[in-house]
């Protein structure tokens, strides 16, 4: 079988990434003391740190890799209240007060990005435009319609349209005015900018692998430890977390190309109600992209990724007059079990240990409101939106959601222990978990023949990883860690590396 992955168009790296240069922070200066640690370098994590320090706190970030690299470096920013559909849904879940505070909570948040740029004078592409959640299926458009109702009820800048600047016809959609787009890297490398001083820190490179909740809060990383009065977990997926939340999240991985077309780009951002197709404009030096986006599924179990990516690019060149790709890049968010995400205190008995995670794809505006939510309640505020958003919630309609999770776990616990091949089946380019004598690895074979082999449980709770072709990394189908083709951590909530075992070049155990 050819490596199809070499046959992908374009660059394999977001536009964030490409057209923004690299940090290089310090790792951590052991026996430190701050007010809060924030573990997490992304928007969450930044954006608390960012608010938190405007309040006279002493912040250290510390993050695991480089800041703005994790899932916000591979986002397609849009900066909107428009969630594909989730007003009415809200409505109908959670009553309207809490509905109303979901809204407020986005709304509020495009507002606070928006004094950022401005008060700091960022230049990050900060443009106002208009969302789009638009159908062209006749049966969606009382789903639209619905939804429509409901924003319109909450004060949310919403109108039913039929016309959109899509060079194609819709059935109908729903239209949110005043909301934003961004360079995410552009701004959150100009907020990092802010942190550092005044017992301010940002640390690189320095994985937490311990919080112990107390007064002080003792954080270990492999740096050494850090004294914190309070922490926020903003590690995405907690890190190492293996009860409280891995039951209640799911990682969703989707993918993303950024196209040059052969006509203008059309203005605003759109998506359809199943996420099945996303799109939006961005400048660059270059000329605007067309970034379109889909093809989501459950972190892990994406089958054939490299497909997906084809199938985006068909579905572009049937729909737009497509010069070339660009770039490709796919990432992971994570959703909950009733679509709120989880900000606030990490257990129910935490006082000074915080979590933001659980942003259901829509982490501009959530992570915002989310670092609002958690810069409150350290300092000691009331917070309109705490109550929707506390981790600690009880949702009984979120029980066949829980339930399903459960199922999707278990089922891949025993089923992906299944070997796929044996060593001498592997072609170049490619990953397998095979059967050997000496037991059951993750192999992968490079161009050149050398082949790797890795223990295949994931080292968050043992489930089997599976090969990912498109982005040549072991992914674990269920909670979503990834792992490079040697075993390091790409993504957690796993902080250990898979053991590497010695082979020869024929896969034999050494
Ligand atoms: C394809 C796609 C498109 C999207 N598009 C949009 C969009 O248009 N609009 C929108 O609002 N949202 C969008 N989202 C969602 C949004 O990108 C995410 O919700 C958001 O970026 C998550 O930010 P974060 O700070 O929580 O995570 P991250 O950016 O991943 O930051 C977490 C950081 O924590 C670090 N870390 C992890 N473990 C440790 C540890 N043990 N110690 C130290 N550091 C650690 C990681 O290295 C990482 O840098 C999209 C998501 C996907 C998947």
């Amino acid at each position: 079988m050819p490596d199809t992955y070499q046959a992908l168009p374009g660059q394999p790296t977001s536009l964030w990434l490409a057209t923004t240069p690299t940090t290089d922070l310090p790792t951590l200066q052991a026996g430190l003391t701050v007010d809060v640690a924030i573990v997490g370098g992304g928007i969450a994590g930044l954006t608390a740190a960012t608010l938190l320090k405007a309040q006279g706190k002493r912040v250290a970030v510390l993050e695991a890799d480089r800041i703005v690299e994790g899932v916000t470096g591979y986002t397609t920013a849009k900066v909107t209240s428009l969630h594909t559909l989730i007003y009415d849904y809200l409505i109908d879940h959670f009553g309207e007060e809490k509905a109303r505070a979901y809204g407020n909570a986005n709304q509020t948040a495009i507002e606070l990005i928006a004094s950022l740029v401005k008060d700091k004078a960022i230049d990050c592409d900060f443009i106002r435009t208009e969302a789009y959640t638009y159908t062209d299926a006749e049966s969606d458009l009382d789903k639209i319609r619905a939804e429509v109702k409901a924003a319109l009820k909450l004060d949310l800048p919403a109108a039913f349209v039929q016309e959109t600047p899509l060079p194609f016809p819709v059935k109908g959609a729903i239209r949110f005015s005043n909301q934003a787009q961004f360079h995410p890297r552009k701004y959150l490398l100009a907020l990092a900018r802010d942190i550092p001083g005044d017992g301010c820190y940002i640390f690189e490179r320095t994985t937490v692998t311990d919080v112990a909740e107390g007064d002080p809060c003792v954080v270990t990383t492999e740096h050494g430890k850090l004294s914190a009065h309070a922490v926020i977990i903003a590690s995405h997926y907690p890190f190492n977390d293996k009860t409280l939340f891995a039951p209640r999240l799911t990682p969703h991985r989707s993918y993303v190309l950024a196209v040059q077309l052969n006509e203008p780009v059309m203005r605003g951002m759109f998506i359809t109600p199943d996420s099945a197709h996303t799109m939006r404009s961005q400048p660059t030096a270059e000329g605007d992209l067309l970034l379109v986006g889909g093809e989501g599924h459950k972190a892990g179990q994406g089958g054939d990724t490299v497909a997906r990516y084809q199938r985006i690019e068909a579905w572009a060149r049937e729909n737009f007059k497509v010069q070339t790709v660009k770039y490709r890049w796919s990432t992971q968010d994570n959703g909950t079990l009733d679509r709120v995400p989880y900000v606030g205190r990490y257990t129910p008995i935490s006082h000074n240990v915080y979590v933001a995670t659980g942003f259901g794809g829509w982490g501009m505006t959530n992570s915002t409101a989310a670092a609002m939510i958690l810069c409150d309640l350290i300092v000691g505020r009331e917070n309109p939106w705490a109550e929707l958003y506390d981790p600690n919630r009880v949702n009984l309609t979120s029980v066949p959601e829980l339930v399903k999770q459960g199922v999707d776990v278990a089922k891949h616990f025993v089923v992906d222990r299944l070997p796929e091949a044996t060593p001498a089946e592997l072609e170049p380019g490619d990953g397998k978990i095979v059967r050997t004598d000496a037991g059951d690895f993750a192999m992968y074979k490079a161009e050149d023949g050398a082949i790797t082999a890795l223990s295949p449980a994931c080292t968050h709770m043992g489930c089997f990883v599976q090969w990912n072709p498109a982005e040549k990394s072991w992914d674990c189908p269920c909670h979503g860690s990834r792992f490079a083709t040697d075993g390091r951590v790409i993504q957690g909530p796993a902080i250990k590396d898979l053991e590497q075992i010695d082979v020869n070049q024929q896969g034999v155990v050494e």
